[in-house]
């Protein structure tokens, strides 16, 4: 059959027994959406349980409730719809179902089921399963029952066996059968017309920007979040989770708020986190909010030591975390016991870099306090140090246990490095997203005002953005990485050129970004309105757009610049691959830029 299916929601079908309520529910937490067990509104609607409906008044008028419920399930969004064990077998049940949803089947064997089922009724004895066990023989009932539905249940999307495992792992899989499913190219397989809107593979995104039909199609990069204002401003339980990084290696949260910091204690022991832990942290963060995160950490239970270095990108070297070996060492440090970057770039930088080596590799946590932390440095799990030959030259990829950013804490942040740190957002939205571009676009006073409510979601949806990138290449393998490059060609040149002193990166990105797209308009590829845009966003967040900024006003020379360029070039060995945009919100990468393009437009840089 051949159905034009606009997926919402997730479907979770199987037999009773396999757990679909508490996989469901589970699921529902993890996605952060709504959760709906059809059985549980039939016994709303009837007033009575499932059990009596059948045995009162035949299965028949229990199987009319149910179409009623599915109906009605149906016409919900993002919503994890678990349905009853015999439901899907009714062809109108399964063709709605299939039409609005993605179908994931629990299965397990009949044993299985047999003592499952056998457990739940002494817990609980009004459940549908007495029928089931009210026999002779009652696991031969499961297993003529249930090979009777076989052929229905393998009309669903995906199955997963779940004997032996316990929930976490099956609602683990049911999130990556999810995220697989929602690929165009693995449901095209299925010979479906398929209009998929959802989260990107990889992604749970959490906080999601105001709805627009807008969506990416940027080669190998995934389809923007589902965006709904609705869910946004949901915020339920696990509100603070912005979205969970998943790479090869390990999934982790990233949790964003306001104030967020009074949780750290509570959501790393969720995160079966114990022991003693070091925090790792600069002067300047120290001080301000060093004895609150050991305060709180204290009263979560974990024993607390700290190290704190003087600020700045000179810190984050051999011999600082030589340093803090010496100190971990010192403090009989041990394998299960957690290391907590508090700070910004350098601080994660720096105390990942430690935790990756120090005992071959011990758990860690970022609590990003910069807004390049935040949106950028805290995600992804790069950390290293740098070499007197160049920045970032030594480390390795390795993932913390979980992100917590507290926005709160920007308020103290220089006003330079939180300005430099809105380059980053912009990237975001200029290469990946329109929408949230569109976003900061209307939000400049209340973002530069760091006005809770609008920051959180900013930083919630950069992080999305990262993360999605990140999941789909971990280790800069694919290149998928290359489109957070955007801007970067022109600001390493223009950074190498003054000597790393004259501008914050963001500062240099900002203007490599106007480089880039005043080089994309060269080509042909994004029309003049679109640097217009791009150029107006930059500069109401207070980034240079310019060479010729008050900041930037030195002579800085384009030969200087492009000498750092082919430098770089050589040093690295290949040719520079130039992220362009095609349009805001779409990037593209391309390698053949004529050098006098590049010329033309350092020299409009320079004398705008
Ligand atoms: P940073 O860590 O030097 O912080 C900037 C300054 O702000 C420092 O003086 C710091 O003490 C101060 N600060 C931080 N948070 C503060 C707060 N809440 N209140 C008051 N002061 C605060 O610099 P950064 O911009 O956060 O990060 C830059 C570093 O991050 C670079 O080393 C860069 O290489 C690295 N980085 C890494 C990645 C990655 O993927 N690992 C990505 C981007 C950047």
């Amino acid at each position: 059959m051949k159905v034009d299916r606009q997926i919402a929601n997730l479907v979770i079908t199987g037999f009773s027994g396999t757990g679909k309520s508490l996989m469901g529910k589970e699921v529902a937490r993890r996605l952060n959406w709504d959760f709906l067990d059809t059985d549980d509104d039939i016994v709303k609607q009837a007033g009575k349980p499932i059990a009596q409906i059948f045995s009162q008044e035949g299965e028949g008028k229990l199987r009319e409730l149910e179409r009623d419920t599915i109906r009605k399930a149906c016409q919900q969004k993002q919503t994890v719809i678990a349905i009853g064990g015999g439901a899907i077998v009714d062809p109108q049940n399964y063709e709605l179902l299939a039409r609005t949803g993605l179908i994931v089947c629990l299965e397990a064997k009949p044993e299985t089921i047999y003592e499952r089922l056998f457990r739940e009724a002494a817990c609980s004895p009004e459940t549908e399963v007495r029928p089931l066990l009210a026999t002779d023989d009652p696991l031969e009932r499961i297993r003529q029952l249930k090979a009777s539905r076989q052929p229905h249940y393998a009309k669903a999307d995906w199955t997963i066996h779940t004997d032996g495992l316990s929930v976490s792992e099956v609602a683990e899989e049911v999130v990556r059968a999810w995220r697989l499913l929602r690929r165009p190219d693995f449901i095209g397989t299925t010979g479906n017309d398929t209009s998929i809107v959802g989260d990107a593979p990889g992604v749970i995104a959490r906080h999601e920007m105001p709805k627009q039909s807008h969506e990416h199609s940027t080669p190998g990069l995934p389809r923007s979040a589902r965006n709904d204002m609705r869910k946004a401003d949901r915020r339920d339980s696990d509100k603070d989770s912005a979205c969970v990084v998943e790479t090869a290696t390990q999934s982790y949260p990233f949790f964003v708020g306001y104030g967020l910091l009074d949780k750290l204690g509570e959501k790393m022991k969720q995160a079966g986190l114990s022991g003693t832990v070091t925090i790792i942290s600069d002067d300047n963060v120290f001080s301000l909010y060093g004895s609150k995160v050991e305060g709180i950490l204290r009263d979560a239970g974990f024993g607390v030591n700290f190290f704190v270095m003087p600020p700045g990108e000179e810190t984050k070297s051999m011999d600082s975390a030589i340093k803090i070996y010496d100190f971990l060492v010192e403090h009989r440090t041990e394998r299960d016991d957690t290391i907590v970057a508090l700070g910004g770039g350098v601080v994660g930088d720096l105390a990942g870099f430690v935790a990756a080596t120090f005992l071959r590799g011990m758990p860690w946590v970022q609590v990003p306090t910069s807004l390049v932390g935040m949106v950028d440095a805290s995600i992804g799990g790069k950390v290293g140090v740098n070499h007197a030959e160049g920045k970032n030259l030594i480390g390795a990829f390795y993932q913390p246990k979980l992100v917590l950013a507290d926005c709160q804490t920007l308020t103290t942040l220089p006003r330079r490095e939180l300005t430099s740190g809105w380059a980053e957002v912009i990237k975001h939205g200029l290469t990946l997203d329109k929408e949230y571009f569109e976003f900061l676009e209307s939000n400049v006073n209340r973002l530069t005002k760091l006005e809770p409510e609008c920051l959180t979601r900013a930083i919630a949806r950069s992080a999305v953005i990262k993360a999605q990138v990140v999941s789909q290449d971990e280790k800069e393998r694919e290149g998928k990485r290359t489109i957070l490059n955007y801007g970067h060609t022109i600001a390493h040149g223009l950074e190498a050129a003054t000597r790393y002193k004259r501008f914050l990166h963001g500062e240099a990105v900002a203007i490599g970004m106007m480089g880039a797209a005043k080089l994309s308009q060269r080509l042909g590829l994004l029309p003049s309105a679109g640097v217009e845009r791009q150029q107006a966003l930059l500069q109401k967040f207070g980034l240079p757009t310019s060479l010729k900024t008050k900041r930037s006003n030195l002579k800085v020379s384009v030969a200087g610049i492009t000498e750092a360029m082919e430098l770089d070039k050589k040093v690295k060995g290949k040719a520079i691959r130039w992220v362009l945009l095609e349009d805001i919100g779409k990037a593209v990468i391309g390698s053949d830029v004529p050098q006098a393009d590049v010329l033309a437009v350092l020299r409009e840089l320079a004398e705008p």
